[in-house]
């Protein structure tokens, strides 16, 4: 049993300025989780989870009645949110500039908070470069009824083909079906080449063994496989943060897993506020991962096929 975090969430916000209403106001009613209690949370994990989530733009899954009532995706600042969550302009694709979200600190996950956000997803890249992705995720997605060894021998799979083209990977469990295995990168090359790479590599598994993978979106092809999400790879895609609480049943957290971990996983919404806390305080499960001076290169474009 995790030992439980102490719902200090209300201190949390006044010591850091953000203004909190409704504090005992219950998020996940089936845990009895409220604002306040998430806040703690988000202060227990910050010292693990703001060097993944600072400074790139976001996209917020915001539950204004809680997490059993209608959520919905927010890219955009559309004003009216406390100014420790930021935001600056993106150009897209039709030339229009419109302001993303980022976080700084931790006053910036306790003002998402406050705004109702159960989930905070990142792009690949960082302001203000964000035209030069520095982290590709293969996002794993079963279909319905597979066992789950079925979904960590695939993570195992392109941990080791990633490998053999020269680039460490590492593991996370989504908070929701599937884990997502993320490659830390140097910023070089631009979005396109980064999707290609990352669908090569998909539609390779996917045509060596068709009855295990699909590198197809459409449910139909998912019909007892895994379907490679390498879509999240785009420009303006997003990926959910390591150590967010999902809007699911149940408040599971996406969670970093090492590779000795993942064979015995059961399943990837295992981990409760208190267990992503605990193992937050407990060290640093993806070791090395923010040193990692790794870059997707010519080679290993060409050695997959990438055009
Ligand atoms: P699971 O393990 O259950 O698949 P997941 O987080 O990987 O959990 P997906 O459905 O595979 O969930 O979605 C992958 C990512 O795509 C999400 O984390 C999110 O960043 C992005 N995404 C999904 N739906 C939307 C949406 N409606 N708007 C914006 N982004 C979305
Ligand atoms: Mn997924
Ligand atoms: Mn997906």
């Amino acid at each position: 049993e995790p030992q439980p975090i102490e719902d200090d969430g209300e201190e949390v916000a006044e010591r850091l300025g953000v203004r909190l209403t409704s504090p005992d106001r219950v998020v996940y009613p089936g845990q009895g989780i409220t604002k306040s209690a998430l806040v703690a949370y988000y202060e227990a994990v910050a010292e693990a989870m703001l060097p993944h989530i600072a400074n790139r733009p976001l996209s917020l899954v915001r539950c204004p009645q809680g997490r059993a009532k209608q959520c919905f995706f927010q890219k955009h600042d559309t004003g009216g949110f406390p100014p420790q969550l930021r935001s600056a302009p993106i150009t897209e694709k039709d030339g229009e500039k419109k302001d993303y979200f980022f976080i700084e600190d931790l006053a910036g996950l306790v003002a998402g908070t406050q705004m109702n956000v159960l989930e905070w997803h990142i792009w690949g890249s960082h302001f203000p470069a964000v035209e030069q992705p520095d982290r590709l995720v293969f996002d794993i997605d079963p279909d319905i009824g597979l066992d789950f060894s079925a979904i960590t021998g695939a993570a195992t799979d392109i941990r080791d083909r990633l490998e053999a083209l020269g680039l460490v990977s590492y593991a996370m469990v989504s908070g929701g079906k599937g884990i997502h295995v993320v490659v830390p990168l140097e910023p070089g090359k631009t979005w396109p080449g980064i999707k290609a790479f990352c669908r090569a590599i998909a539609q390779n598994l996917a045509a060596e063994e068709p009855q295990r993978f699909t590198a197809n979106l459409s449910k139909a092809q998912r019909k007892g496989r895994l379907f490679l999400d390498y879509l999240r790879n785009e420009r303006g895609s997003t990926a959910i943060c390591p150590w967010s609480v999902r809007s699911r049943e149940g408040a599971p957290v996406a969670v970093p897993v090492s590779w000795d971990e993942v064979k015995g996983l059961k399943r990837a919404n295992g981990f409760s506020l208190d267990a992503a806390a605990q193992r937050a305080r407990s060290g640093d499960v993806w070791e090395g991962y923010f040193k990692q001076r790794q870059k997707l290169t010519d080679k290993m474009l060409k050695a997959v096929g990438a055009e």
